[in-house]
């Protein structure tokens, strides 16, 4: 019934201008699409929760279901922790044929005792599954009676695999701890400068690169959600002043809600690249100062940003003369990629083409404001067309997730992970700096020189690939032929038959 209910409101979500675009009966449908055979699919609703609830760092999670929804799910974006590393412990249920028969119940509220006895977490969450939602384990009452009996918050996170999409599941997640978690505890104390982030999960630590500016501005993250979470913060987040939304892909439902229940206004913001990271931490600001934070935050964050802008393009001019002109395919996924978008053209880079599959219709305008008309937006690109394009735009780079990653290699062309399993924090001023860094370090490469060099197949080529070498003092993207013409490896191949 929750479920249900939730769904209807997701659906309704009023701070979505794609879904106000709708009709009655458009939005009734949801925004699942049909899923084509072939294609990947994506994250199932379940796993969408689990990406948005894991960062909570100190509590239990306890997937209710198969071991294979605990694997398919664990760990698997870098969110970092400052202290409690609790959350990276596995916990499943693990339920068989026998539980299938008979019922899970019993068996979760045995794993929740054991859990409390070897832990003593402060609170678990416990999910949903599809199996265990099949066979009808009501996990809202078994969780309300292990919570009255081990004295500690146990809270049902009730998005099964079969609920909807993974970004679905993030918004089930959000409305989770709207309706279990946040409000159900007041902080030490308050302060006019308080505010919550929504949507930062701490990728590799980057909410670190931002703590720190609004550290120096004496604004106190009375909450992150999720990234780096207290389950007791998370709880008193309703005292903010200001909620910062990062990613409204994910979470927009909690800054609507919150706003609704609380009366906390919100903005979305990005900290990706030089001009975004100075705009949002300005909108902060104004923000507060509306709720009646002394006027004097808004000099002090020029100040800041006079500051940190003058250092931080310092330390990116060397890169900016290395890569300027080069040119960038971008796949991100589509979310805040016009911030994205615009940090790489402050490092010098030129875009041949962005994805705009995840990209909200704003999105997509801003990305034409900043790229202009002739802007190559792309909304779903199968590996072929990826390939054709990377080969045909003659990028330089391509900047995308894992799971394209193999494009790249294949079409010979260096690659970076910018999507959520990244390795490297690109956010705030530090982020852009590491951004150009590894852009730099993966364009300079020599490996792709030789990967470039075709396999002798005769005396003929061999001079020919030695002269390459040999005449070699710089990265040459496409390696020439005595005559200057670039190799078509078809043709070499097919003539070579
Ligand atoms: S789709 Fe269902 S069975 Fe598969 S991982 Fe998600 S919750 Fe588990």
């Amino acid at each position: 019934m929750w479920l249900k209910t939730s769904a209807v409101e997701i659906f309704n979500e009023p701070g979505c201008a794609k879904n106000l675009a709708k009709s009655e009966k458009e939005r009734k449908q949801g925004c699942s699409k049909q899923v084509s055979p072939g294609a990947a699919a994506g994250g199932c609703a379940f796993d969408g929760a689990r990406i948005a609830l894991q960062p909570v760092v100190d509590v239990a999670h306890l997937v209710h279901g198969p071991i294979a929804c605990e694997g398919n799910s664990w760990d698997n974006r870098h969110s970092a922790s400052s202290g409690p590393t609790l959350y990276r412990t596995a916990f499943t249920t693990d339920i068989n044929e026998l539980d299938v028969i008979y019922g899970g119940e019993r068996r979760l509220f045995r794993s929740l005792r054991e859990i409390f006895e070897k832990y003593d977490p402060p609170a678990v969450f416990v999910y949903q599954t599809c199996v265990t939602a099949l066979i009808g384990d009501d996990i809202d009452a078994v969780c309300r009676h292990a919570s009255a009996k081990f004295g500690k918050p146990i809270i049902p996170v009730n998005a099964p695999g079969f609920a909807g999409s993974k970004n679905f599941g993030n918004k089930l997640a959000g409305e989770t701890i709207l309706d279990y978690v946040i409000g159900t505890r007041e902080p030490a104390y308050k302060t006019p400068f308080d505010i919550n982030l929504i949507g930062e999960y701490n990728l590799s630590g980057e909410l670190w690169q931002i703590k720190p500016l609004f550290e120096a501005l004496g604004i106190r993250l009375l909450s992150c959600i999720s990234g780096d979470g207290r389950y007791s913060e998370i709880a008193s987040a309703h005292r903010a002043k200001v909620n910062l939304v990062m990613c409204s892909k994910s979470m927009l439902n909690v800054a609507t809600k919150m706003q609704k229940r609380y009366g906390i206004p919100y903005l979305e913001g990005s900290f990706y690249g030089i001009g975004d990271t100075s705009d949002t931490l300005r909108g902060v600001a104004r923000l507060l100062v509306e709720q009646g934070a002394p006027d004097d935050l808004i000099v002090r964050t020029e100040h800041l940003v006079k500051a940190e802008e003058a250092r931080v393009w310092g330390r990116v001019a060397p890169y900016r003369q290395r890569l300027d002109g080069k040119r960038v395919l971008l796949i991100t996924g589509g979310v805040k990629s016009w911030s994205v978008v615009a940090a790489l053209q402050e490092a010098g880079l030129e875009i041949v083409g962005t994805s705009v599959k995840k990209s909200t219709d704003g999105d997509k305008e801003r990305i034409k404001e900043i790229m202009g008309n002739d802007t190559r937006m792309v909304d779903n690109l199968t590996a072929r067309e990826m390939y054709n394009m990377l080969r045909d735009a003659k990028a330089d780079i391509m900047l995308s997730g894992g799971r394209s990653q193999f494009v790249a290699l294949k079409a010979r062309m260096p690659w970076l992970d910018v999507n959520q399993e990244r390795h490297h924090p690109y956010a705030g001023y530090e982020g852009i700096v590491k951004l150009v860094q590894e852009i730099d370090r993966a364009i300079q490469n020599p490996v792709w020189q030789q990967v470039r060099i075709p396999a002798p197949w005769d005396d003929e080529e061999v001079v020919h690939r030695e002269g390459i070498l040999k005449s070699s003092t710089h990265i040459n993207p496409i390696p020439r032929g005595a005559d200057g013409e670039a190799y078509d490896w078809n043709l070499r191949a097919a003539v070579s038959s």
